[in-house]
């Protein structure tokens, strides 16, 4: 659809939409009592996979959002995740998480963190036990810690051989960064509550502490149990830029489509950003009354989705591929 039929059919169907689901405030519950859970990448199916035993043993939505990430951060083959994440320009991996619960607001993360192959488990612990929602390098090490998290090795011996290949390029250690991966999960439990939650190792080859949008609140996951949820992928200056996550759960809350939402965001970083459509962004989503949507800028991007304990994983087409560039009239 055309972002401006979008925007007028919105004021119309979205004023409908909202008073036949409740998002103007009340707790919206999924028809079925289903469990929806949706996530970035093809790593993302091991992640539903988990997220969804989790509960079935009796966990929270969070502590299902939590295991589920934690599948990637283990695997050392996935090499923008935990361990096997790529490190920065010096040689050291710095790992970034997240994770929000989407009906008490509540969150936690943790950027630039070194020494731990699981900054989620790191990031829930700033969300249960510390006063604050965002620690960064030695100070979110320390909390780690005091936690009684072990340090553990997180270069593993993959990432190590593409950062000896890469120094050899770039003997200054000044080369561009690239290649970058997040894993990003939406649960919505059979309550209709709604949990979030981003894990990576962030752009390979990055400045030491550069950090992307993937651990803040707004930017790489946003989940509001009234309105839906979401997470991004991607170019996280540009993701940033527009407050990815928060933008699409807003334009849910307003009516749309998960799809139509995520098809306004990328519009939007399209329009901000000075490469225009020349970004890697994508985003998958839940609204408050179960229906899911992915939407990426580019070629590549799949979505995993569960959805009646069915996991499948699916391409998703390019918006650039979809849609005309209106900057360009
Ligand atoms: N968004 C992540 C970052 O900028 C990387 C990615 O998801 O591709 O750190």
């Amino acid at each position: 659809m055309h972002r401006r039929d979008f925007l007028l059919r919105g004021a119309a169907a979205g004023a409908g939409f909202l008073a036949s689901t409740g998002l103007q405030g009340q707790s919206p519950t999924p028809t079925n009592g289903e469990v929806v859970v949706i996530s970035t990448w093809p790593f993302g199916k091991a992640a539903n996979a988990a997220a969804l035993e989790t509960l079935q043993s009796g966990g929270s939505a969070l502590d299902a959002v939590e295991k589920g990430v934690m599948t990637a951060e283990a695997d050392p083959s996935i090499q923008s995740v935990g361990y096997g994440g790529l490190p920065n320009r010096s040689g050291v991996v710095e790992l970034d998480a997240a994770i929000q619960d989407g009906r008490t607001f509540e969150s936690g993360a943790v950027c630039s963190l070194q020494g731990y192959r699981h900054p989620i488990k790191v990031a829930r612990a700033v969300l249960d036990q510390s006063p604050h929602l965002v620690l960064v390098g030695a100070g979110a090490r320390e909390f780690a810690t005091d936690q009684g998290f072990p340090i553990e090795e997180t270069l593993s011996e993959g990432a190590r051989e593409a950062y000896r290949k890469w120094r050899k390029k770039h003997p200054d250690g000044k080369g561009p960064a690239s290649g970058h991966d997040t894993l990003g999960l939406v649960l919505m439990n059979s309550d209709g509550h709604i949990c979030v939650a981003c894990t990576t190792s962030g752009l390979a080859w990055k400045h030491p502490g550069r950090v992307g949008d993937s651990p803040l609140l707004g930017h790489g996951l946003y989940a509001d149990d009234e309105a839906g949820g979401c997470v991004a992928t991607g170019d996280g200056e540009e993701i940033t830029r527009v407050c990815g996550s928060f933008l699409v759960v807003e334009w849910m809350r307003k009516g749309a489509t998960p799809e139509e939402a995520i098809d306004e965001t990328l519009d939007r970083i399209a329009r901000r950003s000075p490469r225009g459509r020349d970004v890697h962004a994508s985003f998958v989503a839940i609204r408050a009354d179960g229906m899911t949507g992915a939407g990426s800028m580019r070629k590549g991007f799949h979505q995993a989705l569960t959805r009646n304990g069915k996991t499948e994983v699916l391409s998703v087409p390019a918006f650039v591929d979809r849609t005309t560039d209106e900057n360009k009239r």
